[in-house]
């Protein structure tokens, strides 16, 4: 080894002894004869004294010596001087006086300062993440992702889990994104395609008697780009034979509630057990299928109230057979032209008409709309939503999709706007009882709302010619702090059902053969009923380092327009490579 220590071990009670460290030049102060060098590797920092009394060639390299730069320093290790040490650094007791040094490596100039937490352009930090790297923050991220895919690990291989790899180069396996496809070159126009998620792989590892299985699994999903998304990500896929949907849940909210004083002490769960909701319920009360329970401003349904509302806006909507719901933003009744406007724009983007919005006031309500609202709907109002002198109502009314949306979102711009939900609680919840299907207007079909191989509910079965709206399925979703945790489902483990399933969506025979038929067929050679699901790292990670996106908790993401821009990827292929995979480029 270049070093007998860390940067970060030496105490007290080292002093007296001779060690060599080895790491990079963290900051360098030149104190006019005396030069201190902070050197720094992964585990921490330790202060380096040169002093003049050095061989001139040591002195002159020191001189030299820039930030960056690797070093290897043998020295004695002494206690500071009382009065000079420093009790924020756990090295801060001790000092090595050098007696050597040697320069392993040099360093060119930095693109920016790793010693300082100064904000860096993203792009810039990205095409130089390996120094990025070097920096605290992302140290910090990396350290703390290991703690937890290494308690996950632990903790399912403790209860007969096995991990088991699974194929990057498979087939397509739909999770409702655009497949990456990978050429063949030795099948002249054919492609894998690399897996959406290992669904079909673990599915088929029950088929193989694993009984329970688990793999940090990478999936690639060639969609849109958003703040927690990437064109591949990491999950803690899971799968379990012989189990209902409550034998997954208790695993997986076991395994995460052991897992939170473990790897992030300062979290708590806001309740233990979690809560369990279903679908319509968290739709109805706070307009999201993926609520934050750290904070209240649930959504009222005050039709009943403006059944017989003279106001047009609300009438109008009733009438269509709509619905009038409000939130009540605690202490905005003070809110100006300006902030209101900014709400309504809001409102709007989101696909509302519009948003009515009342201040409650010492002197009753305020608003262009305060002249319809009664003084018996005003109690009754009051009543409903508990709201207090200085609050401030909003109103949506239209169909019961988009007032939940609208109001929902807004519910979510306030959390951040009045700093309502305290980043050190963790509310995981269940949400259960999702439809298995969804109207897609677009292409004027049904998509699966989890994925194709989710099992329906057996009791719904008879529905599939007469009402597939109102079949519910054996899917689950863990949500925090507003985010989809995981997503998870019993599977389908009968062909019959499957083909079911696939006729309905649109997957003739042929079709569900072609991309499918391994799936069918496995199904014939006594499939055990299996359920499982698939908690993302990334995003968990995100959440537990309070960062704001997962580009934070990646070694090496690419940027939000899906480049690599240290490698510089995608790139242009050779001729030669293209001509052996087959390929002509269009423009
Ligand atoms: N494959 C699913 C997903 O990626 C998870 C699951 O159903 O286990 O969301």
């Amino acid at each position: 080894m270049y070093k007998t220590h860390t940067c970060g071990e030496l105490r007290g009670t080292h002093a007296g002894q001779t060690v060599t460290l080895a790491g990079w030049v963290h900051r360098r102060r030149d104190h006019g004869g005396v030069v201190f060098i902070d050197l720094r590797d992964r585990f921490g920092l330790t202060q380096v004294v040169i002093n003049p009394n050095l061989p001139k060639e040591t002195l002159d390299l020191v001189s030299n010596v820039r930030s960056e730069w690797v070093l290897q320093i043998t020295g004695k290790v002494q206690k500071r001087p009382e009065g000079m040490q420093n009790p924020k650094m756990p090295t801060g007791e001790v000092e090595l006086i050098a007696s050597d040094v040697v320069t392993l490596n040099t360093a060119k100039a930095l693109p920016f300062m790793i010693s300082s937490d100064e904000e860096v352009d993203e792009n810039m930090r990205l095409k130089y993440r390996y120094l990025d790297l070097r920096r605290e923050r992302m140290r910090r991220n990396l350290e703390l992702r290991h703690a937890v895919v290494l308690f996950m690990r632990t903790y399912l291989s403790e209860r007969g889990f096995l991990e088991v790899e699974t194929p990057s180069l498979f087939k397509t396996t739909p999770e409702g994104a655009r497949d990456y496809l990978v050429p063949s070159r030795v099948y002249p126009g054919q492609f894998y395609a690399l897996p959406q998620s290992p669904q079909q792989l673990k599915q088929l590892l029950m088929v193989g008697g694993i009984e329970r299985y688990f793999q940090i699994a990478r999936c690639f999903r060639d969609e849109d780009q958003r703040g927690d998304r990437q064109p591949e990500f990491t999950q803690l896929d899971l799968e379990m034979s012989f189990v209902h949907r409550d034998d997954v849940l208790e695993m997986v909210e076991n395994l995460f509630t052991a897992m939170l004083p473990t790897v992030t002490p300062h979290k708590k769960l806001l309740s233990s057990p979690w809560p369990r909701f279903t679908y319509d319920e968290v739709i109805t009360r706070f307009g999201s299928d993926k609520p934050d329970l750290r904070f209240g401003m649930e959504l009222n349904d005050v039709s009943g109230i403006f059944a017989k509302s003279e106001f047009v806006v609300f009438r109008s909507a009733l009438e269509r057979g709509g619905m009038v719901k409000c939130i009540v933003a605690p202490g905005c009744a003070g809110y100006t032209r300006k902030q209101l406007d900014e709400l309504t724009v809001t409102a709007k983007e989101l696909g509302a008409k519009g948003l009515v919005t009342l201040a409650l006031t010492p002197e009753g309500l305020k608003g262009s709309a305060a002249k319809f609202v009664g003084e018996a709907e005003l109690a009754e109002l009051v009543k409903m939503t508990g709201a207090k002198t200085g609050d401030l109502y909003l109103f949506v009314a239209d169909s019961a999709k988009l007032v939940h949306k609208v109001l929902g979102a807004l519910r979510v711009g306030f959390r951040d706007t009045l700093k309502l939900a305290d980043p050190n609680v963790m509310a995981f919840a269940w949400v259960l009882d999702f439809p298995m299907f969804e109207w897609n207007e677009e292409n004027q079909k049904w998509d699966a709302a989890h994925h194709m191989f989710t099992m329906p509910r057996l009791e719904h079965l008879d529905r599939f010619e007469t009402d597939p709206s109102s079949i519910l399925s054996d899917a689950y979703d863990m949500v925090c702090n507003g985010y989809e945790m995981a997503s998870g489902s019993i599977r389908i483990h009968r062909r019959d059902i499957q083909s079911k399933v696939f006729t309905l969506l649109g997957i003739g025979e042929e079709e569900a053969q072609r991309k499918f038929g391994h799936m069918l067929e496995a199904f014939e050679f006594g499939a055990p009923p299996h359920g499982g699901m698939a908690p993302g790292i990334d995003r968990l990670v995100m959440l537990l380092a309070d960062e704001p996106n997962i580009r934070e908790v990646i070694a090496f993401p690419k940027n939000q327009a899906a480049r690599d821009v240290m490698a510089d990827a995608p790139s242009p292929a050779e001729p030669k490579q293209l001509k052996e995979l087959h390929i002509k480029v269009s423009d």
